[in-house]
């Protein structure tokens, strides 16, 4: 079994995800874990950072198969019993595709799926191997901002408290269920905003979990890396991916005995009351 500390970074065989392993290649001590649901296309990315002279392992892990999730989760478990960053990247996303012809009913429950169920599979799979001082990004959006719900009373019902993943996982099955019906558009702009919301909420639950945790000085993060030009924007945003990974960045790197917001929401490296 190997003792080096250990860092995943989930979609990253590119835009942003890639961005942030090629940084941390750079700037954490231990082994980084480019992975990729396409083996072939995580392992080019592999190659891309050889040739920058940097240095990754590669893991097949697609967040939408629960095999794929615990066979990862095995081998890290095996392989090195810890894990000490784990950087929550992939997502999908449809509003910026043109002429998709998802239907809305599909769109709101692949991105749903996808963004916040499938991160929180993982999360569950990977989090038992949390090393102390270990930590967690979420990276979200800030169209998961309370001002894109539409609805006063969801504003109430999400602003009233502080919800468990439970609740959080609770809000999203109603928003699928009133999208049957297309009730969903009156509550947010799109679902996309809605699953962001559904990660922001997540972070906040898990911070509390981790603030109860007997591993000391678990911090988990959500953040935005900023509107960046990537596939998931058709290229429209200002931000290069390496620029939209200096936060999540940032935030995988927060130094030892932390004690500056946890599970807050980010952008350029400042938390933010969202
Ligand atoms: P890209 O579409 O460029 O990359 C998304 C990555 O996620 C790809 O590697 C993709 O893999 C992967 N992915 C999708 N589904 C799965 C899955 N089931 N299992 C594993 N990997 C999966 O997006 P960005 O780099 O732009 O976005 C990265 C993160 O940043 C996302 O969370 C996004 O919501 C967030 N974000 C991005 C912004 C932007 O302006 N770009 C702004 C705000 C937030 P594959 O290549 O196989 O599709």
């Amino acid at each position: 079994m190997s003792s080096s500390r250990v860092a995943v970074v989930t979609g990253s065989n590119k835009g942003i995800g890639f961005s942030i392993v090629k940084s941390l290649a750079k700037n954490f001590d231990g082994v980084v874990y480019l992975t990729a649901r396409n083996e072939d296309l995580g392992l080019k990315a592999v190659k891309d950072l050889e040739n920058l002279g940097l240095s990754v392992q590669f893991h097949q892990l697609d967040i939408d198969d629960q095999e794929s999730i615990d066979k990862f989760a095995k081998y890290i478990k095996e392989k090195y019993n810890g894990l000490d960053i784990l950087v929550n990247n992939a997502a999908i996303a449809y509003h910026h595709r043109e002429n998709d012809q998802t239907s809305e009913i599909e769109r709101v429950e692949n991105t749903i799926r996808i963004n916040f169920t499938a991160t929180l599979n993982l999360c569950n799979a990977l989090f038992p191997l949390l090393r102390p001082h270990a930590r967690v990004v979420n990276v979200s959006s800030r169209a998961g901002f309370l001002s894109n719900i539409k609805d006063h009373k969801w504003i109430e019902r999400i602003s009233s408290k502080i919800f468990t993943i439970d609740e959080t996982v609770e809000l999203l099955k109603d928003f699928i269920q009133l999208s049957k019906t297309g009730q969903h558009v009156d509550l947010v702009s799109n679902c996309y905003a809605m699953s962001k919301i559904g990660i922001n909420l997540l972070t906040k639950a898990q911070q509390v979990l981790f603030d109860k945790d007997p591993r000391q000085d678990i911090v988990v993060s959500s953040c935005t890396p900023g509107y960046c030009a990537t596939d998931m924007t058709s290229y429209t945003g200002p931000l290069t991916p390496d620029q939209g990974a200096e936060t999540p960045v940032y935030l995988a790197l927060l130094h030892k005995n932390w004690n500056g917001p946890k599970g807050e929401f980010w952008a350029d490296k400042e938390y933010l009351d969202w």
